[in-house]
């Protein structure tokens, strides 16, 4: 029998979405190209990372990194109250990683020479029934298959669905990450190893360590991380939040060392009022906190005609479900095994895959949903004493629990990315080096 045609794909966007779906098509042999808007190489975008089983597991198996190599475990999960006591803990192994280690694992893995920086989608067209992907700088690309790996304002979403937006949810999260050594020893001793939570009626903030700025595991050289989620009003309070310090308006975030002075100076006063010592310490600790808002979003479908979309530019799940980044991989790895499945048609392989996914993440959302009302203030759930409401709420928002590695066979795909590469002058880069075992 013939061989099918492989389809060359086109991917605008170079983050997580983007880098797992140009790595499980590649392992099928398909010619993939990522178109990254930004210039220079992507780092420290999200600052720690809880990642699933699900994700970890195709990591693994496709030699991409391990358990080991990614993150620190955990071992159990703290619950304190305002003075600083713990009111619940339980055994807990969750692994904390970062996105940079998480990133950084997926970039060795595509060839440098098939992924390109500087190219900003502008529009989609489409050239003798070809989709054809037009950036910034007037250059074009056309490919059989486009894929929309651009995240939360995604130009790919806005060509199929123009009428989708993301929808604010109520809250935004503070966030702080920075090396161990800028914190008091007593800080990280109550953090190391833990994922210790705190909760109010108006926000909730969590923390744990992650590995260094370039994968370092060990103790003196990891980072210290947290989220604080406030609500935040949408009118009175999110546009000047979002206003940086050069008076540029953000939309999803603003980065580090970009907070206003008064806005920091607001959200440290509040840790003093609000937070058992050490986690006030934790904060006022933190050179450059920065913002990331929360968002929610679904689409009706994920692809039409030669054009899909993945990742947070397709659905955004609640950062609690600690869920996004193996969702992106999911979606990832799914197309690939339809396009296999369906011997390379691409609308049999888009229909069943968008099927799929689409109940994944309509899945995540609604389960998620039910306990994380929005605005975010858990009051009803806080009027009853914090023992009972932290494990029925937190247990099971960011849930890994004990699980060992096993390979997850459904995520398997025949080739690998040894094998596989855009052409056989582009393998992988798999320089380690950065990541001490
Ligand atoms: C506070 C917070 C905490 C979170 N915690 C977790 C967690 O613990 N675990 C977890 O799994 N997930 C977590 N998430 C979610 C997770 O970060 C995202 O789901 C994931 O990073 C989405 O990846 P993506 O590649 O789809 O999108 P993005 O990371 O947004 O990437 C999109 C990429 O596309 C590029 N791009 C955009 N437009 C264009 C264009 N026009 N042309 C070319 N390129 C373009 C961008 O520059 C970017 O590199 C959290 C999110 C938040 C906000």
């Amino acid at each position: 029998m013939p061989k099918p045609r492989l389809p060359k794909v086109a991917v605008i966007g170079g983050s997580i979405a983007g880098l797992s779906t140009g790595i499980a098509l590649r392992c099928l042999g398909c010619e993939v190209q990522i178109y990254e808007q930004s210039p220079t190489p992507l780092r420290g975008r999200g600052g720690g990372l809880v990642v699933q089983y699900e994700m970890l597991d195709w990591m693994a198996s496709h030699d991409i990194a391990t358990l080991a190599t990614l993150s620190l475990p955990g071992v159990e999960r703290q619950f304190l109250d305002r003075d600083g006591r713990v009111i619940q803990r339980f055994p807990d192994s969750t692994p904390f990683t970062s996105w940079d280690a998480v990133f950084q694992q997926l970039r060795e893995a595509f060839p440098e020479a098939c992924y390109h920086h500087g190219y900003e989608c502008v529009r989609l067209a489409a050239a003798g029934g070809r989709p054809v992907a037009e950036f910034a700088s007037g250059e074009r690309a056309e490919a059989d298959l486009i894929i929309g790996a651009d995240g939360l304002g995604s130009v790919i979403r806005g060509y199929l669905f123009p009428d989708v937006h993301p929808a604010y949810a109520g809250y935004v999260a503070w966030r702080g990450v920075f090396p161990e050594s800028l914190a008091p020893a007593e800080v990280v001793e109550t953090l190391a190893r833990r994922f210790t939570m705190f909760q109010a009626r108006d926000f909730h903030l969590l923390s744990y360590l992650i590995p260094g700025e370039h994968g370092e595991l060990e103790a003196g050289s990891r980072r210290l991380n947290w989220v604080w989620y406030w609500n935040t009003d949408e009118e009175r309070e999110l546009p000047d939040l979002l206003l940086d310090t050069d008076g540029r308006a953000h939309r999803s975030s603003v980065p580090a060392g970009k907070v206003q002075q008064r806005h920091v100076a607001t959200m440290r006063q509040r840790a003093e009022e609000h937070l058992p010592a050490v986690l006030a310490q934790l904060v006022h600790s933190t050179p450059e906190p920065f913002i990331q808002v929360i968002y929610d979003l679904q689409t009706p479908a994920m692809s039409k005609d030669s054009v899909a979309i993945l990742g947070d530019s397709a659905c955004v799940v609640r950062p609690h479900t600690a869920a996004g980044t193996s969702k992106a991989s999911g979606d990832a790895v799914s197309l690939a095994q339809h396009l296999q499945a369906a011997d390379f048609d691409l609308s049999a392989a888009l229909s069943r895959w968008q099927t799929e996914r689409l109940a994944v993440a309509k899945r995540l959302i609604h389960s998620r949903l039910r306990s994380i009302r929005r605005p975010f203030a858990l009051a009803d759930r806080t009027t009853r004493s914090c023992k009972e409401a932290y494990p029925s709420w937190l247990a099971t928002s960011t849930q890994l629990g004990t699980r060992q590695m096993t390979p997850n066979h459904a995520l398997q795909l025949t080739g690998s990315i040894r094998h596989a590469s855009c052409s056989p002058a582009d393998p992988p880069r798999r320089s380690r080096a950065v990541f001490r075992p």
